[in-house]
């Protein structure tokens, strides 16, 4: 399993796919992408091989876009069909959020979100999270504070990121428990499960550490405190081996 964001100035899918192909080696069962593009959210979703998913982007329009997340997923919540494969989006449609690893108390989240109104089309932890961002909202100013008023709700093993028509050219990735690294490049910037997925782009990484919060848009980056969203500065390191 494998999650990928990426803003910059190049056609956001290709280097997606590519990234999730270069993380083919931490296993999955099925795929997919998110980007915006003429300010809807798009997702393609396959059970399957990268391949399976390849077939429906290039069955799809597309690929204006330059900002994206993608996912390999492994399931641990419901079965490995397309509908609860990621990205999720909230029930708004202005959300769509990619996890890996396992959110504990779901079940206790998705009661008290159905309690508000909140439906659910998977079987998924993730699709509870991106609903509780939706739910943050309601709660907070900015999106970054949505994203740390859910993540405070939920308990368990995450990396995510998270795309939202409201910031288009931005991604918030988080991490607890999960690998999750951030990739530095000219222009443009990566956020993914493990160096592979962008070296072909930056040797510019900086490791995220459990509580830590990155955002990142074409030309610009900042790490914060999950929780009290204090900025955190990081050091860059330079990486000198080839895959
Ligand atoms: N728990 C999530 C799911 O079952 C994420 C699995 C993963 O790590 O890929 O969809």
């Amino acid at each position: 399993c494998g999650i990928i964001g990426y803003a910059g100035h190049r056609p956001a899918v290709p280097v997606l796919v590519e990234g999730l192909r270069r993380l083919e080696y931490r296993g999955y069962d099925s795929a997919g992408v998110a980007f915006i593009e003429n300010r809807e959210m798009h997702i393609l979703r396959a059970e399957g091989k990268l391949s399976s998913l390849e077939n429906k982007i290039a069955g799809s329009s597309h690929h204006m876009a330059t900002t994206g997340i993608g996912h390999t997923r492994w399931a641990t919540h419901g079965v490995p069909v397309e509908r609860n494969a990621h990205p999720h989006r909230d029930n708004s449609g202005r959300l769509a959020l990619i996890h890996n690893g396992i959110i504990e108390n779901y079940q206790e989240q998705k009661s008290w979100l159905a309690g508000l109104g909140y439906t659910f089309s998977s079987e998924t932890d993730t699709e509870v999270l991106v609903n509780l961002v939706a739910e943050g909202r309601k709660h907070t100013q900015t999106l970054m504070e949505a994203l740390s008023w859910a993540l405070a709700r939920v308990e368990g093993a995450y990396a995510v990121a998270l795309l939202s028509i409201d910031e288009p050219n931005t991604i918030y990735a988080a991490r607890q428990s999960s690998p999750l690294v951030f990739g530095r490049g000219v222009g443009e910037n990566f956020v993914a499960s493990d160096i592979p997925a962008f070296l072909p782009y930056t040797r510019e990484v900086v490791f995220l550490e459990d509580g830590e919060m990155v955002k990142l848009d074409p030309s610009g980056w900042q790490v914060f405190d999950a929780k009290t969203l204090a900025p955190i500065e990081k050091e860059l390191n330079h990486i000198t081996w080839d895959v």
